[in-house]
């Protein structure tokens, strides 16, 4: 426990927050850019157990957003998810890195967020956030929605029974995998923004049993801005979460 010991002092993790996090399993979905440097601040923080989702290998074009890899990673053309766990536990061996090579689907979504305490959103399209919504709403299990595009970011809690939904906030288009197409460049420094954001509400979210402040967190890191857009809910009428 001794890393952990400027952690502690903090009053909202203590002692007894430590070993909660020591104990929660997170599921992070796409091993790009943000989901890379939000397992990277999971597993210093001490989280028990991590699955990283991706079927994506290691390119040159990657060393520039994706701070788990390097050149050799991108020379052997090394499986995401195989280079991070590597890195990752020489960072922190007491974390459980599972490292899935799958690309989320709707015949592996269930099973894949199966048993998390948390799921965490590093994915860089909606079709992919459609599917987490769904699996989790199912499941029950909270996950933080994240996006990067260019100097902007935007980061949500969505809470079952609790917040709104995914659907709730943007809608359900006629076909989800028409949203497949991957979102374009973002500023590295922006990137690492949003996984800090992100990383926090997780935190938050593990550490006081699911309670949040529901709210669209957009961030700008260029002008620089933040803006918590108040979000009501969840509605009656939501096809996804609705109770109605
Ligand atoms: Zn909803």
């Amino acid at each position: 426990m001794e890393r952990y010991v400027r952690q502690m002092d903090l009053q909202k993790v203590g002692e007894r927050g430590q070993a909660r996090l020591a104990a929660a399993r997170v599921v992070i979905i796409g091993c790009g850019g943000l989901g890379s440097a939000s397992a990277e601040l999971l597993t210093r923080a001490g989280i028990g157990r991590l699955r990283l989702v991706d079927d994506d290998r290691v390119e040159f074009a990657n060393l520039v957003g994706q701070s788990l890899f390097d050149e050799e990673d991108a020379q052997t053309g090394e499986y995401k998810v195989v280079a991070a766990r590597r890195r990752l536990s020489r960072l922190n061996f007491a974390v459980a890195i599972e490292a899935m090579t799958a690309r989320l689907s709707e015949h592996n979504a269930d099973s894949l967020v199966a048993g998390a305490d948390l799921v965490l959103d590093g994915s860089d399209n909606d079709a992919t956030r459609y599917l987490i919504n769904a699996a989790c709403l199912k499941q029950g299990i909270p996950w933080v929605f994240a996006a990067v595009l260019e100097n902007y970011g935007l980061v949500m809690n969505i809470v079952p029974g609790k917040t709104p939904c995914f659907v709730c906030i943007f809608g359900r288009p006629a076909d989800p995998q028409a949203c497949r197409n991957k979102e374009k460049g973002a500023l590295v420094a922006t990137t690492h923004a949003v996984a800090s954001l992100q990383v926090s509400q997780a935190l938050r979210i593990l550490l006081r049993n699911g309670e949040c402040n529901p709210g669209l967190i957009y961030v700008d890191t260029w002008q620089p801005d933040v803006e918590i857009v108040p979000v009501k809910g969840p509605p009656m009428s939501c096809p996804a979460c609705g109770r109605g």
